[in-house]
């Protein structure tokens, strides 16, 4: 059992069950035991591996993609160059370089990162040293200038509920204590006005699920897109609206038991796009766009051409290898969606269509 385990179920002995998002938001933001606040999960060695991580070429294209919505808004100077939850720093470091050939752009970037963790805010200042950033908690802190953001990854570590539809209502998936072993039940049928939206597509049985830090976040960048001007893109595992239960608990590269071991395992759900697309009005969406098609109609092809040319051996086969998993079907080509917000009146940003 590990240290949060005998925490979380002595605590859920003495007081009830939890939701599944408060458990969510323990094993992953616990201050001691907490997955995130303790190491830096990313890479071959650690638990999984993300796009950035795998090749350059992904925050190379993005990187473009938002210096181009800067160009066509009249290259607002400063506007704020913000990432959401930037992991070991690899993707703004990517941004920044391929966008150095923009003129203007970098002078009028001020860098700020939302990030929580300690150890990735450590890892993040050593590869941004360069780069003059600034960290926050959340994005309240961040000045109101035009917004280009980018996150990628990091709307499915936010806490989610979950919800199985009953008869006459829903019944809230809960985390409890059968014996000392931490187990899933169900919490009383009740009413969600919330979830009246979701009567036509499910059926008794089926079970949904709420990111409110997510929607949250989404109506902030929203309002802010709408009234000073920018673009978000935002990259993740999910779809248009989520059916089922999608929690899932990674441990070095494995799928594992989501109760199995808090705070050793990586837990995500997938992202529900719609959710946050409607949260974002008075700010614009485009439509979900597939990884592969994004990073295809942002000149990836190319650009993976072009670096060949200057690799050989198993640099070569690596770089080819890269490519492949970032676009194909089988591996995150499909799998990954992305999304931009916009203002009203603006055209979406480069890759993206309404
Ligand atoms: N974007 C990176 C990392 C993805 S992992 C990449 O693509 O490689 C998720 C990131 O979000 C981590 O940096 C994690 O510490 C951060 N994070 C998770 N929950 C957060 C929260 N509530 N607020 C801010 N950052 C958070």
């Amino acid at each position: 059992m590990t240290p949060l385990a005998k925490a979380l179920s002595a605590r859920i002995s003495q007081t009830g069950p939890i939701t599944v998002a408060a458990f969510m938001e323990e094993c992953l933001s616990h201050p001691e035991h907490g997955y995130y606040a303790t190491r830096d999960p990313l890479g071959t060695d650690g638990d999984f591996i993300t796009a950035p991580e795998i090749s350059q070429m992904f925050g190379e294209c993005l990187g473009l993609a938002l210096a181009q919505a800067w160009l066509d808004a009249g290259r607002p100077s400063p506007f704020a160059l913000v990432e959401l939850g930037p992991g070991r720093g690899t993707l703004m470091a990517d941004i920044l370089r391929a966008t150095a050939i923009v003129p203007g752009f970098a002078a009028a970037a001020q860098v700020h990162l939302v990030e929580t963790s300690p150890a990735l805010r450590a890892r993040q200042a050593e590869v941004l040293s360069h780069a003059n950033s600034q960290w926050h908690d959340g994005l309240g802190t961040v000045p109101d200038l035009p917004l280009f953001l980018v996150a990628n990854e990091f709307f499915d570590a936010l806490p989610v509920r979950q919800f199985q539809r009953s008869e006459a209502g829903w019944r809230e998936r809960m985390v409890g204590v059968d014996g000392t072993a931490l187990s899933f039940g169900l919490g009383p049928e009740t009413q969600f006005a919330s979830l009246e939206h979701r009567l036509n597509d499910t059926t008794p049985g089926d079970l949904v699920e709420t990111c409110a830090a997510g929607v949250a976040i989404a109506a902030e960048i929203g309002q802010r897109i709408a009234s000073v001007g920018g673009a978000a893109l935002l990259i993740d595992y999910g779809d248009w609206r989520s059916l089922g239960d999608t929690l899932q608990a990674v441990q070095a590269h494995q799928t594992v038991d989501p109760l199995k071991s808090p705070g050793a395992a990586d837990l995500t759900c997938h992202v529900d796009f719609e959710a946050l697309a409607e949260a974002a009005a008075p700010a614009r969406h485009s439509r979900l766009v597939t990884q592969c098609d994004l990073l295809q109609r942002l000149g990836i092809e190319a650009r993976t051409k072009a670096l060949a040319a200057k690799l050989d051996g198993s640099a070569l086969e690596a770089h080819v290898t890269a490519y492949h998993r970032l676009t194909a079907a089988s591996e995150m080509g499909t799998l990954f969606k992305a999304l931009a917000l916009f203002p009203a009146g603006a055209a979406p940003p480069p890759g993206f269509e309404t």
